[in-house]
């Protein structure tokens, strides 16, 4: 009941809702074998982890220059998943979000509490 009374009253808000839920857990250029993207110099691509509504937790590779100075070069590292793994994810996705965001306003609201005598009570 509370977790989705959170959600409704983040769900709105567009702020801040691209970056990764969860910390990556291995650098994006820590994999191996390499995998160079197309440019001259070669560059090996970075490994990200999709968050979009259709590919959420999925690997890929794409070129680290950007879509607009780059190649263009993008591969998928991971097969696509079923849609109880996608829904399950994109779920747990927005949770995080919304907690993020519930957290933020009373991150906010905790500040604007504090008065000079605060630190005469610790
Ligand atoms: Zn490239």
């Amino acid at each position: 009941m509370s977790s989705s009374s959170i959600s409704r009253s983040t769900g709105g808000s567009s702020r801040r809702q691209s970056h990764a839920p969860v910390p990556y857990r291995q650098a994006p250029l820590a994999y191996e074998p390499a995998k160079f993207c197309l440019c001259a110099p070669r560059a090996k691509a970075p490994m990200w982890i999709s968050w979009s509504d259709s590919n959420p937790g999925r690997r890929y590779l794409a070129c680290p220059r950007g879509r607009s100075f780059g190649c263009g070069f993008f591969q998928w590292v991971d097969d696509e998943m079923s849609p109880f793994l996608t829904q399950l994810l994109l779920d747990l996705r927005n949770a995080v979000w919304a907690l993020e965001a519930h957290n933020r306003i009373l991150d906010r609201n905790v500040h604007g509490w504090r008065s000079p005598n605060v630190e005469h009570i610790q």
